[in-house]
């Protein structure tokens, strides 16, 4: 699902249980939360029989007595890597650089996913403040099923390129081919020989592209009593889709994609939706040298296994990018450094991230830090030249 139709499913309360990227706004009344709705909507009853309570309801609170840490402010700079067009508003763009100035964020990589008139509009808005946002633009599919279809792309991205667009992102192929705000390219996968030439152009022009392949596991599971991310899961349900391209087979078309493009960067968004197999991300990292992953939006996937989690940090320190893909809140950037930076245990955010498990910091130590919030996406940034932005 695209994220503005998401945010506006979230903004009028249509939303019922999951989510993904899994995460909601602070400022959205969550569903899953009955006292944050609006007045008049139902208050649950003050004391559900415990044999009643359903796991949705369900909000525990840690019971330990241990240390809890405060991130106000990340360790070192950051440059997010995944975020989109959120601020609609000169205020709100404001609003937002105040935030990143506030916890620590040096620049945002916003992906429009648009093209034509749309990215220009896009791009306009964010125009007063181009040190600190950078625009990505999307591929144009019109036509993808013609014959002859790939000159006419190829000039939207390049005119999107003329107009400031410095990337590509973010892409989308859950499964069913790739899709555009504008076009289902039904079928068309990326590794398809008919976008062969626009990511070969992404490579000439320097344009790293950010794709996003399958969705979290559990989402492929039977929804049952078994399926662990369960409340996640259900709203996007892709177990009732057995036409689509399946979990490995997507994770085998990205790294497809990315061998037959080597001399194009690429960046996996949402860790390749290989957070529940990080291992099998490792492999194809080492395999693919022009492929980084983002982190973004796999916090809550990633917290309940922190050690095995932080071992891949260090082991693949120099191909991970720090992404967000949850609004521009304060809050949400805090929470995200308070998985990374601390020790913290057993914490929940359920309103945030709807899982009905708790999370743990990582304690990543400083080089990693380093590299993952800035040095890895200052590398992937300035290797593309120093052309003057229009
Ligand atoms: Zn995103």
């Amino acid at each position: 699902m695209k994220r503005r139709y998401f945010l506006k499913t979230i903004g009028t309360g249509g939303l019922a249980v999951g989510i993904t990227p899994a995460w909601s706004p602070r400022h959205a009344a969550s569903p899953l939360n009955p006292h944050s709705g609006t007045s008049g909507a139902k208050k649950e009853p003050e004391q559900a029989s415990p044999e009643t309570i359903l796991l949705k309801d369900y909000r525990p609170r840690s019971l330990y007595k241990i240390p809890t840490t405060e991130v106000p402010r990340a360790k070192f700079p950051i440059i997010d890597m995944h975020s989109h067009a959120y601020a609609k508003t000169p205020a709100e763009i404001a609003e937002w650089v105040r935030n990143m100035d506030e916890v620590g964020i040096e620049k945002t990589i916003v992906l429009t996913d648009a093209t034509g008139q749309d990215f220009d509009d896009i791009r306009r808005k964010y125009a007063a403040y181009r040190d600190r946002f950078e625009l990505w633009c999307g591929f144009d599919y019109k036509g993808y099923d013609q014959p002859g279809f790939g000159p006419q792309a190829i000039q939207a991205l390049e005119k999107c390129h003329q107009a400031g667009a410095r990337g590509v992102g973010e892409l989308h192929d859950k499964g069913k081919g790739l899709v555009s705000s504008t076009v289902h390219a039904l079928g068309m996968h990326p590794d398809d020989t008919r976008m062969d030439s626009l990511f070969a152009r992404c490579g000439q022009l320097g344009m790293p592209v950010n794709i996003h392949v399958a969705d979290p596991i559990w989402m492929y599971e039977a929804m049952d009593n078994k399926n662990d991310g369960l409340m996640n899961a259900f709203h996007w349900r892709l177990d009732n889709q057995p036409e689509i391209v399946g979990h490995s087979g997507m994770i085998d078309i990205l790294e497809r994609t990315v061998k037959k493009h080597s001399g194009t960067t690429f960046i996996a968004c949402h860790l390749a939706n290989l957070d529940y197999d990080l291992k099998r991300l490792g492999q194809i990292l080492e395999r693919q040298l022009n492929l980084y992953a983002d982190i973004s939006a796999r916090y809550a996937e990633t917290a309940p296994i922190p050690r095995f989690a932080s071992q891949f940090y260090a082991k693949y320190a120099d191909r991970l990018l720090y992404g967000t893909d949850m609004g521009f809140d304060k809050s949400m950037y805090r929470v995200t450094f308070r998985i990374l930076e601390t020790f913290d245990e057993h914490f929940y955010e359920t309103d945030m991230f709807s899982y009905h498990w708790s999370l743990n910091g990582f304690g990543l130590p400083d080089e990693i830090l380093e590299k993952l919030y800035h040095t890895n996406a200052e590398k992937i940034l300035s290797s593309r030249g120093t052309r003057a932005l229009p």
